[in-house]
């Protein structure tokens, strides 16, 4: 595995977990600065475009649990990771409120600190399902963020979209719930897919304006291998924010910071604002700056990448804390991932051919 860090000033010199933070950058310049990981590739929505029952169905061989990471390994791969630069590390899966126990990982996770002694932000993604019983158990443990996944406000639609009839009204009062336990900001994501929910554009807006949550528009994405993505089902990011503007005026926002993903918009009537994840047609990889540890350990450098590095094994070899930065530092010096960017320069063929990882297994 390659080990030069020669971008990272000092880094050696000063001990492998007293790295400069801001010295470690890959091989477009790109710092690492966000960790997602997946903490279970379980989850118990089917939404069609992810995790489709054709699939992921009832002989569907999920993880063994002594296959997944347990909370001490993630939490020393997180301290690692933010020696090397990570301010915020984000729990996702699968359904991650799943995992048993993930309020002693989100305080384990909390309690690390940056090289300059500051707080690293905890951030969780979750379908919501289980907001309502665990958002004050989420807050006491110290998670700071929060995105939840509405793709309609349609009780028939959503749960034809989770596919476990799963009643959207139970995700909306989890996302009260956890709103006043004092969890914020709170964010929520709709996946637009065409001829699904992009009739829900508009409501959606019109709902969650003047609320205390943002919501934030995602262009379906190619993930996986099991979506049937295809291009036409794309709803561009400009095609959202006409429609909505139409509604209601929208102002452009700059980014708040480097390697945002999603563009803001205001409302000009001053009730808030909206994001949109333009994936597909308005690329970002130029200041993507994050990682993704899937279940099992293994260390992704791009949603889109077709293998991950394996920290599991150097984690269950014996590794010291030493050899595992290194191997750490090594992998993001060499990343040269932009798919998305020459995502269009690829004939469907290709494209199709090309393998992917699920994203319930490396974590969205
Ligand atoms: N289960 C949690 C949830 O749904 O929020 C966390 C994991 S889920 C994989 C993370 C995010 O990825 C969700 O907001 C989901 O809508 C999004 N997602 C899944 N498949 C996608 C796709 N093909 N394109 C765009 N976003 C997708
Ligand atoms: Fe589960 Fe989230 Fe995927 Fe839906 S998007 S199937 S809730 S992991
Ligand atoms: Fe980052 Fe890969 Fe997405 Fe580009 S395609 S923004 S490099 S995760």
């Amino acid at each position: 595995m390659a080990i030069s860090t020669s971008r990272e000033t000092g880094a050696r010199a000063a001990g492998a977990l007293r790295l400069p933070s801001v010295g470690l950058v890959d091989a477009r310049d790109r710092p690492l600065r966000d960790l997602r990981i997946s903490v279970t590739d379980r989850c118990n929505f089917r939404c069609v475009y992810c995790m489709p029952r054709s699939v992921f169905g009832k002989d569907y061989a999920f993880l063994d649990r002594d296959e997944l990471l347990s909370f001490e390994e993630i939490e020393r791969i997180s301290r690692i990771a933010v020696a090397h630069g990570v301010r915020k590390l984000r729990l996702t899966g699968g359904e991650p409120l799943l995992r048993r126990g993930i309020e002693e990982l989100i305080s384990r996770l909390a309690a690390l600190r940056t090289p300059e002694g500051g707080k690293v932000e905890i951030a969780l993604t979750t379908n919501g399902s289980a907001l309502a019983i665990k958002a004050q158990a989420l807050k006491d443990a110290g998670l700071d963020r929060l995105t939840v996944s509405v793709d309609t406000l349609d009780d028939a639609l959503f749960q034809r979209m989770n596919d476990v009839r799963f009643p959207v009204t139970r995700v909306l009062e989890g996302i009260e719930a956890a709103h006043e336990a004092g969890i914020g900001p709170i964010k929520i994501n709709m996946v637009v897919k065409r001829g699904l929910n992009d009739h829900e554009i508009e409501p959606m807006a019109a709902f969650f304006k003047a609320t205390p949550y943002t919501l934030r528009f995602i262009e379906y994405m190619d993930v996986g291998t099991s979506n049937g993505w295809d291009l036409d089902e794309v709803v561009p990011a400009a095609e959202i924010v006409e429609r909505i503007g139409a509604l209601f005026p929208l102002e452009p926002l700059g980014a708040r910071a480097a390697g945002e993903t999603a563009k803001r918009w205001q409302y000009a009537d001053g009730s808030g604002e909206i994001g949109i994840i333009s994936s597909v047609t308005n690329t970002f990889c130029g200041t993507c700056n994050r990682a993704r540890i899937s279940t099992e350990g293994r260390l992704f450098t791009c949603l889109f990448a077709t293998e991950g590095h394996d920290l599991r094994a150097l984690l269950r070899g014996g590794a010291s804390d030493a050899e595992l930065s290194r191997a750490m530092a090594g992998i993001w010096h060499a990343r040269d991932d932009r798919y998305s960017e020459i995502r269009s320069e690829l004939t469907p063929e290709l494209r199709a051919a090309r393998p992917r990882i699920e994203m319930s297994y490396i974590g969205g």
